[in-house]
């Protein structure tokens, strides 16, 4: 059949065994595995030559040739409104999560997490761990935020903040952020949003939805590896974190507001990361364009609903109509075993490909309520209709297998 999977990928062929291309140095042996998990996500081959651009002083001009464009170009992918500024947080999208309760939560309010799994259950336990009053509002996984039911919970708790998810990883479901949003504002609650495996697959809504804070990272659906949090943060936020005691160091977002205006972070970035990120972001935004980018990723997930479709007895998890553009959440038919999602994983790693077999503490609830497994399809990043394509039909032969 001789088709050509983009030229980023290793020697795969379209035959159905192939054995992954190794990856040698010194005494390391790596195997170039095709990433579908939910993050990390593949690296286009140049993000990864961006990898060996020079290292910089990151408080010296030539941090500003990265940082610069990083700076300028986050904002136009997120579209962000005039009164947002941009962070960068060295550590992960959980960072970024941290900083946000920990400088916009005060002593003596109380902080609503709105949870639809495991990520909304995150922002919960980091709440409580920063010893916030924090109350869970959670719906059952698979299920979108019911605003009937938001509603309902800031009236009774009467939150000074909430928390939503807008992406949730762990079971595939996108919340409908705008209006969540609007029903906290009409309370006089701030939002706090985290878009980790969202930004850069998608529109954020952030002029629409107007959370004071919008938190992601880069090893999602910006096809990189991790070590920043990102954050956008408004003009609310900025005035609100002034009034908030205790806010840490590292986790004090006006500490890090004041190094960004000068396209700085407040610690040592990780600067291969960074030359990595200012190729990829003039890439995602000059190259492919931003409706490209979002048009691309709403055609994946529409190709794997169809093929979840046509496989019998396996449905699409998440609530239909909030369905993920990054992220397919898969239930087995009745009988399936966790166990056989993780064989399915070593058979798929033969074929070159890192299967995810679900998110490990939601299927096993699901199995104790006996139910079905999940797996997961992550299509996020740079994966292009032909890698899963490749995928779906090398995973088709698998699941057949276990029949
Ligand atoms: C991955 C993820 C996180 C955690 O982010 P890290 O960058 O791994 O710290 C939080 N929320 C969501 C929705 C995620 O997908």
């Amino acid at each position: 059949m001789g088709m050509k999977y983009g030229s980023g990928w290793a020697n795969h062929s379209t035959q159905s065994n192939v054995i992954p291309r190794r990856i040698s140095m010194t005494t390391f042996d790596f195997t170039d595995l095709q990433l579908f998990i939910t993050g990390p996500t593949q690296l286009r081959s140049e993000v990864r030559q961006a990898g060996t651009l020079p290292e910089f002083g990151h408080r010296d001009s030539e941090s500003i040739k990265r940082f610069g464009p990083i700076w300028s170009h986050l904002k136009t992918l997120a579209e962000a409104p005039k009164d947002y500024e941009v962070i960068l947080i060295n550590g992960s999208g959980t960072t970024a999560m941290e900083a946000s309760i920990r400088s916009l939560v005060a002593e003596d309010e109380t902080v609503l997490n709105v949870s639809v799994g495991a990520f909304g259950d995150l922002y919960h336990t980091i709440a409580k761990a920063n010893g916030k009053r924090a109350h869970l509002l959670s719906f059952r996984p698979g299920q979108a935020i019911d605003l009937g039911r938001l509603k309902q919970t800031i009236a009774e708790f009467k939150p000074a903040v909430v928390t939503l998810t807008h992406n949730e990883t762990s079971t595939g479901v996108k919340n409908d952020i705008v209006s969540a949003c609007a029903l906290i504002h009409d309370s006089g609650a701030m939002a706090l949003v985290d878009g980790v495996s969202l930004f850069g697959g998608a529109n954020i809504d952030l002029a629409q939805a107007k959370p004071a804070m919008y938190i992601t990272s880069t090893q999602k659906s910006l096809g990189l590896t991790a070590g920043f949090g990102i954050g956008f943060i408004n003009s609310q936020a900025i005035e609100k974190a002034q009034s908030v005691k205790n806010r840490g160091y590292t986790s004090d977002i006006l500490a890090h507001l004041k190094l960004a205006a000068k396209n700085q972070t407040l610690s040592t970035p990780n600067t291969t990361l960074a030359n990595q990120m200012a190729v990829q972001l003039e890439y995602i935004v000059r190259t492919e364009g931003l409706s490209a980018r979002f048009a691309r990723h709403q055609a994946l997930r529409d190709q794997t609903l169809a093929w979840v479709d046509q496989l019998k007895n396996y449905t699409a998890f998440a609530q239909d109509g909030y369905r993920s553009p990054t992220v397919t959440a898969v239930q087995a038919p009745q009988g399936k075993t966790i166990g056989d999602l993780k064989a399915i994983k070593e058979a798929m790693r033969q074929r070159g490909f890192l299967f995810d077999p679900g998110y490990g503490k939601l299927n096993q609830t699901l199995v104790d309520n006996n139910q079905p497994p999940i797996f997961r399809i992550g299509h996020m990043g740079d994966i292009s209709s032909k890698q899963l394509e490749r995928y779906l039909h090398e995973l088709a032969i698998e699941l057949q297998r276990l029949e």
